[in-house]
């Protein structure tokens, strides 16, 4: 399974109706939520959080949306206070699982979220290819980009973001494509310098609009550095030209992102197809983010995103991704003759004191990943 997430083109008409919909899934969530924490007050009421909810949703179903003042309520589909009740479910099961260590889930407000799902009540449907889609029980949208093949899903989010509307599904199957099996292998070094470094000593440097998106978005924070932004405790309120710079603001934000998911997603696919068996190191996050040079690395390009894509890409096409022990000293050792040496972050060529080997740093670390003497020996999925 994967996710697709497209651009909606929408007219004035639409673009309100769907914000309509968002507005009556909020609604439903902090309704939820607020009539279930008034209920923890009654101490004598032993009931689970699932068993409460379900119990609020009867109440919302039979009583609440057959009064008058919220007759308004019936002028939306019935998936989507049915989906909102399941998303504040989930949310409060994750706050529960102390694996997760989520926070308890919060109210939410207009100019924060702006989303909503619905889904198909009797079962998946199919998505077809071409430049619009049919949403169940909301009808046909165009689309800014085509859909590229038939697929099947269920679920459907629609969420506004800077201003723009779209739409998110998990493809549950789809045409796979044919790639010749070749069994070629590579290990991967990301780094700060240079996005990643093959085995080979190909490297992939991030695109030079990311930097220059990032100076501009610097440039305007610097210069709007004395905005208020409006404090309700404060009684401040923000002025018209503040809140025209917050929404600009949000537009470069969501263009950085932009050009960071092209990028990898790009990068990614192009690996994918080349390599079979691709190796990249398991990221120390913690560790990496101790160091400020390499967290700002990490949220600028998206080292995780990249791992999270190359594995379903690689799953995908039935090809395999070795994910390299975190302690493995890959750039401390020498990938000619297995020696070890310190390597301070500012030396780029690896100078080996033993064989007197010299290589690029993340180069060597590449062929180290690669050549990881743990390496799974598992048997490859079958190609086609
Ligand atoms: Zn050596």
């Amino acid at each position: 399974m994967f996710a697709l997430k497209r651009e909606l083109k929408l007219n004035n008409k639409e673009a309100s109706r769907l914000a309509g919909c968002a507005g009556y899934s909020r609604f439903v969530y902090n309704y939820g939520l607020s009539i279930i924490q008034d209920s923890w007050a009654f101490d004598d009421v032993q009931a689970s959080d699932a068993k409460r909810l379900g119990a609020i949703k009867k109440v919302f179903t039979n009583v609440t949306k057959k009064r008058p003042e919220f007759a308004w309520c019936n002028e939306y589909p019935s998936r989507i206070y049915q989906n909102a009740f399941r998303d504040l479910s989930a949310a409060f099961s994750r706050w529960r699982n102390p694996k997760l260590s989520a926070a308890m889930p919060k109210f939410k407000y207009k100019r924060h979220e702006c989303s909503f799902t619905v889904d198909s009540s009797s079962g998946s449907v199919l998505v077809a290819a071409g430049k619009s889609i049919k949403v169940p029980t909301l009808g046909t949208f165009r689309l800014k980009e085509a859909i590229p093949y038939n697929c099947i899903s269920q679920t459907f989010t629609i969420a506004r973001e800077a201003g723009k509307w779209y739409i998110s599904f998990m493809v549950k199957a789809c045409p796979l494509p044919a790639m010749k099996h070749t069994g070629q292998a590579t290990g991967i070094d990301l780094g700060v310098k240079t996005f990643a470094t093959l085995a080979n000593g190909e490297s992939i440097d991030s695109p030079a609009s990311l930097k220059k998106a990032k100076t501009k978005l610097r440039r305007t924070q610097w210069k709007h550095r004395n905005k208020i932004q409006g404090n309700r405790k404060l009684k401040q309120r923000a002025s018209q030209n503040a809140l025209k710079y917050y929404q600009r603001l949000r537009k470069q934000h969501k263009h950085i992102a932009n050009i960071r998911e092209d990028f990898l997603q790009k990068v990614t696919t192009e690996l994918g197809k080349t390599w079979q068996r691709i190796a990249i190191e398991d990221l120390n996050l913690s560790g990496m983010i101790a160091n400020h040079k390499l967290a700002e690395a990490i949220s600028t390009l998206g080292f995780y995103r990249f791992r999270e894509l190359l594995t379903y890409k690689q799953a995908y096409h039935g090809f395999e991704l070795t994910i390299v022990d975190r302690w493995f000293p890959s750039s401390k050792t020498c990938s000619n003759c297995g020696h070890k040496q310190p390597m301070p972050l500012k030396e780029r060529i690896y100078h080996c004191g033993s064989c007197g080997h010299s290589i690029d740093r993340d180069h060597n670390a590449a062929i180290n990943i690669l050549n990881w003497p743990n390496t799974p020996t598992l048997p490859m999925a079958i190609g086609i």
